[in-house]
């Protein structure tokens, strides 16, 4: 899909379009992103804006100091009101900050009243601008990028594309900045190793994120049936591109086969509370199946009825994501039990822990 075509667009701006000299937030880049929102609008279409650059926009505040943790807390929540007062100066309608944690979209009611929130602010034509809530985020309960939080943003408000701005022109077979011969793609239709490898590891001096994040958040937003382009948010040239329906980065086309959308929030958003183990020779982890307690080996960890469970195999391979119909406390007591593992008639169905519409096969 094209973004003319989309009706809703999540774009994602980082850090270095914020604040590129780390000496406060900077209009430079913004105004043409601004445009491109303003004209989207225009056009009828929703956009929610997910912008990095707390900590950037706030570290000029701090200047000499080594940044730790605490430090970079506190920027961020001193940069967050200087970056939404830049934002809002650049538009006739209102904005709306949201800032939120992975423990708050790992939560089933708190993700609904998210999804709940962006739908009332779009339909009141406000512009939701989303970000990590660094202050009060440890290292359990944040995203950690926010190219990954745009990709859950994207499906927590049923994007139709989600636009990736970095500071080159897409994704390239090798790095374009060590290779002259370096070539573009245009469109990426299934994102397999081999892309994986052309992303490599490079991270942003700015920001937190690099190609392998963005490459991340493709794969978790194309699975969701969005569309994700990766295009150069320093070009002015690249919104003008995508305003006139053409590609100016990399498009990661949208796969159109998707299960639920409990389950696939299940998959790449929720975090797994604990485990179940199966034995290495157990076929019968395929989703198509329920999964039954004569193939749990052992459980790990401590998860409640209706938490998400990771789903590995003995030898530690990671099969499914899964919604758990016991806690893990029963499991523990009823593995210890060989009576109740064992069915005593023939028509004593093994006990279902795992109902086949609740898995997610890895
Ligand atoms: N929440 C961080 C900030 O606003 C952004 C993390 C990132 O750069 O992806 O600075």
């Amino acid at each position: 899909m094209s973004i003319l075509e989309s009706k809703r667009i999540v774009l994602k701006v980082g850090s270095a379009l914020i604040a590129p000299d780390n000496q406060g937030c900077r209009s430079h880049h913004l105004l043409g992103i601004a445009q491109f929102i303003v004209h989207c609008r225009q056009r009828g279409q929703q956009v929610v804006l997910v912008s990095s650059g707390s900590v950037a926009a706030g570290r000029h505040w701090f200047s000499g100091k080594p940044a730790s943790v605490a430090l970079k807390k506190a920027m961020a929540a001193t940069g967050q009101t200087d970056m939404m007062a830049l934002w809002d100066k650049l538009f006739d309608f209102p904005s709306a900050q949201i800032l939120l944690t992975h423990a708050d979209l790992c939560q089933r009611e708190r993700y609904m009243s998210i999804m709940e929130t962006i739908e009332s602010l779009l339909e009141h034509d406000i512009l939701p601008i989303v970000n990590e809530n660094d202050t009060v985020a440890s290292k359990e309960l944040m995203v950690g990028d926010n190219d990954n939080l745009a990709a859950m943003i994207a499906a927590a408000s049923a994007a139709d594309s989600l636009i990736i701005c970095t500071d080159v022109d897409g994704l390239f077979n090798k790095n374009p900045s060590i290779h002259a011969d370096a070539v573009r793609l245009e469109t990426v239709n299934q994102i397999n190793a081999d892309i994986h490898a052309m992303a490599g590891d490079a991270v942003s001096d700015t920001g937190t994120g690099g190609m392998r994040t963005k490459l991340e958040a493709a794969v978790k937003a194309t699975a969701q049936g969005i569309d994700t382009y990766i295009i150069n948010g320093f070009n002015q040239e690249s919104f003008m591109q995508l305003l006139d329906g053409n590609n100016p980065g990399t498009h990661f086309v949208a796969n159109r086969a998707r299960s639920s959308s409990a389950v696939l929030w299940m998959k790449h958003t929720a975090k797994a509370k604990g485990e179940v183990l199966i034995a290495e020779a157990d076929d019968s982890v395929n989703g198509e199946q329920d999964i039954t307690l004569d193939s749990v080996v052992a459980v790990e960890g401590d998860f409640a009825v209706g938490d998400t469970i990771l789903v590995r195999n003995v030898n530690g391979t990671k099969m499914a994501k899964a919604k758990s119909n016991y806690s893990s406390c029963l499991l523990n007591y009823v593995l210890t039990q060989g009576s109740v593992r064992q069915p005593t008639s023939t028509d004593e169905q093994p006990l279902s822990i795992i109902s086949k519409d609740n898995v997610a096969m890895l």
